[in-house]
């Protein structure tokens, strides 16, 4: 059938077939692999009639899996790379479910694209990252007005497991908070680099990230919490009475800093990796009263 021309095995005759150069900068990894594509797939939760964006579809590996699964739903797939926007094209573009943009998925006013399809009525979002654009892409997506029902990527495994780190150690900072603040994270599995042509110099992970309806945490004013965030890790060795009085984040001096950890309940000598979201919230909700 039509998918079995984006089959990951065929990754490399592909390649040569079209003789693509690949562009490091662009972090063409291809997969290779079948078992993760149906992790991947899996993890997802795919229906029929699911309407599904990919980004960086690349020889359309992810997105044949995709297609398999749907009925009657659609893929939205963005690529950057015209060459490959175009083989893809000539691979899959036949198939009515798919629509193929050639666009920089950082650069999208996604609140247009979604809108003007009826992907306002909810969509997974499904990616084989390039690694360079992992953390301004999920942020975007984490923070749209049409946030995505789920969202199951292949990333580093490195920010993978900054992303799903819990307070208390190394792994645990800004990321983490970031992505917390919105939905649950988890690693679905580990990747080894042989699952890639050209193999990546790194470990990936699949993750996924489960997305609800209702905010998760509530914050009087969401920028201000994401400043004190800033401040806690911007000098992450320092005690908290430290590092949010000496930030260029946050105007209070160290008497206001001891003040709001006081009134939060918290030791003024910790460190940022030990607060909890929900104590960074108080925290930054007595310093916001504070400064006011
Ligand atoms: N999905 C394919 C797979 O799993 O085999 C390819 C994944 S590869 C890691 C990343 C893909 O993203 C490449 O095809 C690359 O050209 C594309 N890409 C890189 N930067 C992009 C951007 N800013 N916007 C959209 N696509 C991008």
């Amino acid at each position: 059938g039509l998918y079995e021309r984006v089959a990951p095995e065929r990754t490399l005759e592909l390649i040569r077939k079209y003789d693509l150069e690949i562009n490091k900068s662009l972090g063409q990894n291809f997969l290779r692999d079948r078992s993760v594509l149906e992790k991947a797939v899996e993890a997802a939760d795919l229906s029929e009639k699911d309407r599904v964006i990919e980004i960086g579809p690349g020889l359309g590996a992810l997105t044949g899996f995709i297609l398999k699964h749907l009925a009657g739903g659609e893929v939205l797939a963005v690529e950057k790379d015209e060459k490959l926007s175009g083989i893809l094209d000539e691979l899959l573009g036949e198939d009515p479910a798919l629509e193929i943009m050639t666009a920089d998925a950082l650069e999208l006013d996604w609140s247009e694209v979604i809108s003007k399809r009826d992907f306002d009525r909810g969509y997974k979002l499904m990616a084989n990252l390039p690694y360079y654009i992992t953390s301004p892409l999920i942020r975007t997506f984490l923070e749209a007005d049409m946030a995505p029902d789920l969202m199951v990527l292949m990333v580093q495994k490195e920010v993978a497991e900054r992303i799903t780190a819990e307070p208390g150690g190394g792994d645990y900072g800004i990321l983490s908070i970031a992505v917390q603040f919105y939905c649950r994270p988890e690693i679905i599995e580990i990747v080894p680099p042989d699952f890639f042509m050209p193999e990546p110099d790194v470990c990936s992970a699949l993750i996924r990230l489960n997305m609800s309806s209702e905010p998760r945490y509530r914050v009087s004013d969401r920028e201000f919490f994401f400043r004190t965030v800033r401040a806690m890790f911007g000098q992450r060795r320092k005690m908290l009475r430290n590092s949010l009085s000496g930030s260029p984040e946050l105007p209070a001096d160290k008497e206001q800093a001891k003040k709001a950890l006081t009134a939060a309940g918290i030791d003024e000598r910790l460190r940022g990796e030990k607060l909890s979201i929900e104590e960074v919230i108080k925290l930054s909700e007595e310093l916001k009263s504070i400064l006011n």
